[in-house]
This record gives C-alpha cells, sequence and structure tokens, in this order.
C-alpha cells in the first residue's frame, strides 16, 4: 500500500489543503479496479469510520496477494468542509465561500477522460476540489460514502446499471435501492456514470461497472459496531466483483430490500414552520392516511397544530435529525409505493 498526499491550494497565500490516498496494486490487469471515498460532505462520518476498519483487511489480502485489481481509498474527500466551522458549528455540505454543495457542481464528461476536466487553476479552491474527481476516473467500482440525517442504510443507483449492481446491493446488505435518471447538478456519483452513457458498449461496460452513493444512515450512526458490519458490507462487495479473492466469502444471496424509482419518493414539505412531533421512525411501514407528523406551529394555541398524513401507502426511508423546520422544508423521505404527485427529477434536496 502507498500513501500520497493531495495538495489543494486555498484562494488566498499562506492556505492550502492536504488529503491523504491510500493505493493498493493488483496483481492481475484483468480485474475490475476500486476507488472508495467518504466524507465528500464533510460532517458525515459512518463511511470515515468503515473505511478505517476496512483498511486492516485490505492489508492482510495485500500481505496474502489476494488483492487482483487496484484499489484506491480516500478516507477524508474534502479538507475543505473538513475545517469549516461556523459559530462553533461544523458545517460540511456546503462551502461556506460559494454556497455551492460540495456534493454538485461536479463535471459531467461526455467521455471517461480525465483530459476532458477544464483547467481549473484559477477556478477557486472548491472547483480545484472538484478536478480531484481525476483520482476516481476509469475505475470500474466507484463508492461515494455518505449519510443521510436519520435513516436506513440505503445506496443510489442509475438506471443503466440496475439490475447488475443487485449482487453489490446484497453484498453490502443495505435496505434500499433508489434509481435515478437524470443527473442536471452534477454529483459526484453522476460525474461516475454519467461518462459512461454515449460511449460504445465495450468501453461502458455496464455488466461490470459500480458507481454509487451509499447512504449509510445517520449522522449520528457512527460506532464501532455499525463500522465493523459496513466495513464487512463492502470487503464482500470487492469479493463479489473480483478486486480480492477470498474463498471464505460466500456469494451474496439476491438482494432481498426495496428498489424504489426516484420519483416515488414523497419528500414531505412541511405546512408549517414549528417543532416536528414525528409519529414514524425510518423502516415503519405506513398506509394511505396515516399520520406522520404533528407541526407544532402556535403552542398551546387552538389551531396551532397542523397534522400531516400519507399521501399513499410506503414505507419510511429516512427524517429529519432536528426539530425545528421552516415551512416548506422536507420533513421525510417516504418511499411510496406509486410515483409522487410531487415527483422530483434529479437530486432530491439542495
Ligand atoms: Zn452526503
Amino acid at each position: 500500500m502507498q500513501k500520497t498526499i493531495e495538495r489543494i491550494a486555498g484562494d488566498s497565500e499562506g492556505v492550502a489543503y492536504e488529503f491523504p490516498v491510500f493505493r493498493f496494486g493488483g496483481t492481475d490487469k484483468a480485474a475490475p479496479s476500486a476507488y472508495l471515498q467518504a466524507a465528500l460532505h464533510a460532517g458525515e462520518l459512518p463511511g470515515v469510520v468503515a473505511i478505517d476498519a476496512l483498511m486492516p483487511m485490505l492489508a492482510r489480502a495485500e500481505a496474502e496477494g489476494r488483492i487482483k485489481g487496484a484499489i484506491t481509498v480516500v478516507p477524508w474527500a474534502n479538507p475543505i468542509g473538513r475545517a469549516q466551522y461556523h459559530f462553533g458549528e461544523h458545517q460540511g455540505r456546503f462551502n461556506l465561500g460559494t454556497r455551492t454543495n460540495f456534493n454538485r457542481a461536479f463535471p459531467l464528461l461526455a467521455a471517461p477522460d480525465a483530459k476532458l476536466l477544464a483547467d481549473v487553476s484559477l477556478g477557486g479552491a472548491d472547483r480545484r476540489l472538484k478536478k480531484r474527481v481525476e483520482l476516481s476516473l476509469g475505475n470500474d467500482i466507484v463508492l461515494d460514502l455518505h449519510c443521510d440525517d436519520e435513516g436506513l442504510p440505503y445506496i443510489y443507483i442509475h438506471t443503466s446499471l440496475w439490475p447488475h449492481m443487485a449482487d453489490c446491493a446484497a453484498a453490502m446488505g443495505i435496505d434500499a435501492v433508489l434509481l435515478w435518471r437524470e443527473d442536471s447538478s452534477g454529483t459526484f456519483e453522476g460525474a461516475s456514470i454519467m461518462p459512461y452513457q454515449n460511449v460504445p458498449a465495450s468501453v461502458a461496460r455496464f455488466d461490470r461497472r459500480v458507481a454509487t452513493t451509499v447512504e449509510y444512515r445517520g449522522m449520528l450512526d457512527v460506532d464501532s459496531g455499525l463500522a465493523a458490519s459496513d466495513a464487512a458490507g463492502l470487503y464482500r462487495l470487492l469479493v463479489t466483483r473480483g478486486v480480492i479473492q477470498d474463498p471464505s466469502v460466500p456469494k451474496p444471496s439476491s438482494f432481498s430490500g426495496a428498489v424504489v424509482p426516484l420519483e416515488n419518493i414523497e419528500m414531505m414539505p412541511s405546512p408549517k414552520a414549528g417543532a416536528i412531533l414525528y409519529d414514524v421512525k425510518p423502516g415503519d411501514r405506513v398506509n394511505k392516511g396515516d399520520r406522520l407528523a404533528t407541526i407544532v406551529h402556535a403552542p398551546g394555541e387552538a389551531g396551532g397544530r397542523t397534522e400531516v398524513f400519507a399521501p399513499q401507502s410506503g414505507f419510511i426511508l429516512t427524517r429529519r435529525s432536528r426539530r425545528i423546520i421552516r415551512a416548506g422544508e422536507d420533513l421525510l423521505k417516504f418511499a411510496g409505493d406509486k410515483r409522487s404527485a410531487d415527483a422530483r427529477s434529479g437530486t432530491l434536496e439542495d
């Protein structure tokens, strides 16, 4: 394993950002290569500790000569966001200087060729960081580890990779897959899969390609037991796809979780600003008309509570971790059995 340091120049003299990159060489050129990163949204740490638990497994596989395809690991993908504190609170989702989401505005290339990336030497530190997508370009397997507010473990998959990636979903042991089609905002996952949409099938090779945003539950689910089981899931995926050889790992059984088109997700914008009293938690199954939450907007007053009901049947994928809400902000990711009347294309959130 080799460790190198990526350096991102800051926007003023005397400021620079660094993050480590770990590379394991593969012994078989024909084997798929893999790229894993965590904490692109810099405060989302379940993936960071999963990688911490995975690294000794990779080191052991390397020592035993079982790493077939090259593996690149970036445990902290966003040193700019990692350093952002605003009035004592960490802010890892948006760049405070540009207001741009750290997982948006990645270049969506016409082909998977790093030479097509624009020169960003004068584009600002945020764009220089995003050009580091070149570390992942060309890998057969690209895993971007995130988490939600409070939620089940789930992953996003572009429709071109489904159902080929069902083995990966099963190997990782996640509960749900969200299938998406369009990326108009340049997510890291979009930058990883959209360049393959209009290239010859011999290059695209969707049967062996993996690109996914992994949502490892919620912000507070940073825990050594979950880290170990998530690391085991990542390891199983790498074995299943032939990056690592390990006969002790059984083939995953078929994926038994939910498969939900993105247009079925109800985001449930709150009708009022106030305090949320949830009736449901991630994993709950509900029927049309069941109460999901009550918003207390005028405490103690007649008419000061507003109830929110399920617009269709389905299950709760995520909810907010904070209980204060403004009118129009989203209460839940509710996975409906049918298309949502409020269906959103592209990304679900800012
Ligand atoms: Zn995220």
